[in-house]
């Protein structure tokens, strides 16, 4: 006879033999899997779990964190800005105009600052933060 009933990876248990399908089947967890009797039709059939798990993430958005705990910010780089756009294109600044600059980004949520800081302590980061 040709198998016409549903019975492989359903939402419900359901009967192999008469297509039962048990309502509460989110009650039977793996470790009660083997031989189940149908409501339907009395007979036994073995049943197993099978369970299938996906994840889903997001970044954490520091602003709207209950807490207030706010942004934790760790220092990325240091950057020194020696060009300025002016009139559609890029001059070069005079070196008492160089803009030295600390950027900052969150390890929770990837929000970036800038920082201004003065060449002192551009001069004295060290070079592996510099760009
Ligand atoms: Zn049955
Ligand atoms: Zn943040």
């Amino acid at each position: 006879m040709e198998d016409k009933i549903n019975h492989e990876n359903t939402n419900e248990i359901t009967c192999p033999y008469c297509g039962y399908k048990i309502g509460d089947s989110w009650e039977y967890n793996s470790e009660e899997e083997g031989e189940i009797n149908c409501s339907g039709c009395s007979r036994k059939f073995n049943f197993s779990v099978n369970i299938t798990v996906d994840y889903s993430t997001s970044k954490i958005n520091c602003e709207e964190l209950e807490q207030k705990e706010g942004h934790e910010y760790k220092t990325e780089r240091y950057y020194k800005y020696t060009k300025d756009y002016k009139n559609g294109e890029w001059i070069t600044l005079p070196e008492d105009d160089y803009k030295y600059y600390r950027i900052e980004i969150c390890t929770k949520c990837d929000n970036v600052n800038y920082i201004d800081i003065t060449k002192e302590e551009f001069d004295n980061t060290p070079i592996s933060l510099k760009q």
